[in-house]
């Protein structure tokens, strides 16, 4: 059965990196395993659904400790709050939108960090470049061409 293996999955993973397996801690994978780049308070939600009740510092305890472990990536594009993903430790990138917030996993080309280095490192030893691209993703970019449209509709309106 899928939920058993996935089970079995964040129990071996926490037992990877030497950390007890708790009934919060599995349920936190699992749930950022369907919902990945997801809040500490979506998560929590979901965690609730699963195990009913959990307190939100229950769970902002397990991400720390998570993403402490490796387990867990933790990112904070400008503007939003901190999102958790368990795809960690393969240096990918993520795709913003403007408008929605969705957030999507792009590769690394290099496939190994740093997978840019500046011109000019200033002495520096580069070991990892944090890339962000923005713009909008194809829901939003039919509403802001349907919405332009609606616009050019009453300018005309307003010219007659
Ligand atoms: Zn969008
Ligand atoms: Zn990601």
């Amino acid at each position: 059965m899928m939920e058993e293996r996935e089970m079995r999955d964040a129990r071996a993973l926490l037992r990877t990196v030497g950390l007890r397996v708790t009934a919060p801690r599995v349920a936190v994978l699992r749930a950022l395993h369907g919902y990945p780049h997801s809040t500490a308070d979506s998560i929590a939600r979901h965690v609730r659904e699963a195990l009913g009740s959990v307190s939100t510092q229950a769970v902002y305890d397990v991400l720390r400790v998570c993403t402490e472990a490796g387990l867990l990536r933790r990112i904070e594009p400008a503007g939003s709050p901190a999102l958790f993903e368990t795809r960690a430790g393969d240096n990918h990138h993520h795709l913003v939108c403007r408008a929605c917030g969705a957030v999507t996993d792009t590769d690394c080309v290099p496939g190994a960090a740093p997978c840019l280095t500046p011109n000019d490192p200033v002495g520096f030893l580069v070991d990892e470049a944090e890339v962000v691209f923005w713009g909008y993703c194809p829901d939003c970019q039919i509403t802001r061409s349907a919405m332009g449209e609606l616009d050019d509709l009453s300018a005309q309106d307003a010219e007659v």
